[in-house]
């Protein structure tokens, strides 16, 4: 066992979970809108089949959905919502993950960019999010696998978020919203 990592990973996740719940109790009162970024807002998947230097290259270079650009926008800038991006990366990511968000001008600072690792943790920050705020959406195409040619989806994960009192945004949905014409 790598303590060392043990100690990193365990200190990643109590400062998120802490960021998450300061962010939610400060938005109490309006509606939060949780925001997936890989194959939601950026088109990740052509990238897992390509050759990049180094993770981060790949994460500061991927494509993001204009449609997306233009939502999350709408959203961070009404009073009445706000929005919180949710990403199940490697907690190393953090970084390059708050770069490409405002490099690519999505409403993204230091205090609404939260890392999980993996698909599964996400859930429970959906229900920390329904605990303490009353109206919470979540868009997230809980999809996998597209690189090799058939798209898989986290069954489990989406059966327990369609029993949540939120609103669930998945992946028919966001490929609707992403390839729409105004
Ligand atoms: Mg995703």
């Amino acid at each position: 066992m790598n303590i060392g990592r043990v100690l990193f990973n365990y200190i990643a996740d109590c400062w998120f979970r802490r960021k998450f719940r300061l962010f939610l109790r400060g938005h109490r009162h309006i509606s939060v809108f949780i925001f997936d970024i890989d194959n939601t807002i950026a088109h990740t998947y052509p990238s897992l089949r390509q050759t990049f230097t180094s993770e981060k290259q790949r994460h500061l270079t991927l494509e993001a959905f204009p449609k997306m650009q233009q939502l999350t926008r709408a959203i961070a800038d009404s009073p009445s919502r706000t929005l919180i991006f949710l990403t199940a990366r490697s907690y190393k990511m953090c970084g390059s993950t708050l770069e490409w968000l405002r490099q690519n001008q999505f409403p993204a600072d230091a205090s609404n960019v939260i890392i999980v690792p993996s698909a599964a943790d996400k859930i429970k920050y959906a229900e920390m999010a329904v605990s303490e705020v009353s109206r919470v959406w979540l868009v997230d195409d809980m999809s996998y696998n597209h690189e090799n040619g058939a798209v898989k989806f986290y069954e489990k994960e989406i059966e327990l978020l369609l029993k949540m009192p939120l609103k669930y945004i998945g992946y028919q949905t966001i490929v609707r919203f992403q390839n729409k014409h105004l």
